[in-house]
């Protein structure tokens, strides 16, 4: 009894001192790297510690002087060592998939990220790994495959190239003939890093990620045989389209005013078009704030503010700009649809804006240039879809560049064109006025995609797909 009683007082005091001990300054424990923009806080808020921990484990005598490329101690992580670095899932990664390249075993992903829900990883979700100390490039050699329902080992080695006893298994334990679906196989030799996706789906990928408001996302599927895509992004159908055979591409833009948070993300795969469904995957998709401005401007035409006039003028916009055609009109950069542009714009898309005094209800769909009578060129070819005049929009033109791209030029002060036109890059489609909702003469450029405006400056900057 008295032995016992010992033992519990030594228990009890072992756990109080547990706590303390923490308190002073650390010798063991991992690292982190400090990046260029890094802050105490910011570090603190990603490995759930305080600024006041990190500063007494590492004896910081001036917090605010924060060095890149200096290896801070992150305390409570004591039971682990190494550099922590942090890595963003990407799309059709999983517990399994990074645990097999980063070579850490699954639950200690899970407990260092303190991760509630595991088995549900979202697309752009920082997490903290450890760096790999051993070898490297032996790992990534191989690839990884996830067996589906039927498939036989004897069968996933023909289809792989390899012998059904070289197919192993993630905890490499045992070595069976029968492969459990879902369960990671790693593919000596593979030639392709294939995440957790099935194996028709050689990668995948979103860019940017997280995706942002306002801005175009590309969703990229390379496939290891012929199919049929589609997809969805939470409650938008995705515009699927062949690259090649084997690349489907899928361009959508997010709303500017969309809630940051997670979206959902599937792709199916099928046999061909119209038919069997050979898989679907579906994993959430984060989207972050876009960082717009506000702006008020107090001197519209109070019919132009007028919901009653506002709402089905954009209700005939969203019909006119869904479709997707399948015809790819554009190649490379766009151009810009006016040569009156300098280093600044009027106005640039995303920004918040208050009507009349009204509420910051609004923002601009947008990109507007300066000008009164200069010409309107078109930025890439393209079907001209509408031409006329708006209450809102004035004297419009709208241009659809396929694949569920289009362009708009409002407060035209003369149209050139007429629906069904075929419009080259750089064509004169009209003249700059300020028709419309519009306190002086300007253009006022569009770029929609997947029925959604985006910032038209990537169109400019960058090359989509
Ligand atoms: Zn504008």
């Amino acid at each position: 009894m008295k032995a016992r009683t010992r033992f519990l007082l030594l228990c009890i005091i072992t756990l109080v001192a547990l706590p303390f001990s923490s308190v002073t300054a650390q010798e063991s424990g991992p690292v982190y790297v400090v990046q260029p923009g890094d802050t105490l806080t910011a570090i603190a808020l990603i490995f759930g510690t305080t600024v006041e921990a990190l500063v007494t484990a590492n004896n910081i005598a001036d917090p605010s002087l924060l060095i890149p490329g200096m290896e801070l101690i992150i305390p409570g992580y004591e039971e682990i060592s190494g550099v922590l670095t942090i890595h963003e899932v990407g799309y059709g990664e999983t517990l399994s998939s990074l645990s097999f390249r980063y070579g850490m075993p699954g639950d200690s992903l899970a407990r260092l990220n303190r991760l509630v829900s595991p088995g549900r990883l979202y697309a752009g979700q920082p997490l903290i790994l450890v760096e790999m100390e051993n070898d490297t490039s032996a790992r990534l050699e191989n690839s990884l495959l996830l067996p589906r329902i039927g498939d036989s080992k004897l069968e996933l080695a023909v289809r792989t190239g390899t012998g059904p006893w070289s197919l192993t298994t993630l905890s490499q334990t045992e070595i069976k003939m029968w492969v459990v679906p879902g369960t990671p196989l790693v593919v000596p030799g593979g030639e392709h890093w294939v995440g957790a996706l099935p194996h028709p789906i050689v990668s995948a990928e979103v860019d940017p990620l997280p995706a942002v408001q306002g801005k175009t996302t590309v969703v990229s599927l390379e496939l290891n045989q012929p199919g049929w895509v589609e997809g969805r992004l939470e409650d938008r159908t995705l515009n699927f389209f062949p690259l090649d055979s084997h690349q489907w591409i899928a361009l959508q833009g997010i709303h500017a005013m969309a809630d940051p948070g997670l979206y959902d993300l599937e792709v199916r795969l099928y046999a061909s078009e119209g038919g069997e469904l050979t898989f679907a995957f579906s994993q959430p998709v984060r989207i972050r704030e876009g960082g717009y401005g506000f702006e008020t401007i107090n001197s519209v035409p109070a019919e132009t503010i007028d919901p009653d006039v506002v709402g089905p003028e954009e209700e005939m916009v969203a019909l006119l700009l869904s479709p997707a055609t399948p015809e790819r009109h554009w190649e490379g950069a766009f151009q810009f649809p006016s040569d009156y542009y300098t280093d600044s714009f009027i106005s640039v898309f995303g920004t918040r804006r208050s009507y009349n005094y009204g509420a910051y209800y609004y923002y601009h769909t947008g990109l507007d240039f300066y000008g009164s009578g200069v010409p309107i060129l078109t930025p890439a070819s393209g079907r001209v879809v509408f031409t006329g005049s708006l209450v809102v929009r004035g004297n419009a033109t709208y241009i659809d560049h396929g694949w569920g791209v289009y362009s708009g030029y409002f407060h035209q002060a003369e149209i050139y064109m007429s629906e069904g036109d075929f419009v080259e890059t750089g064509q004169v489609i009209g003249k700059v006025g300020g028709t419309g909702r519009s306190t002086g003469p300007h253009l006022h450029w569009e770029i929609w995609v997947g029925g959604v405006p985006v910032d038209p400056l990537d169109w400019v900057e960058k090359v989509f797909p």
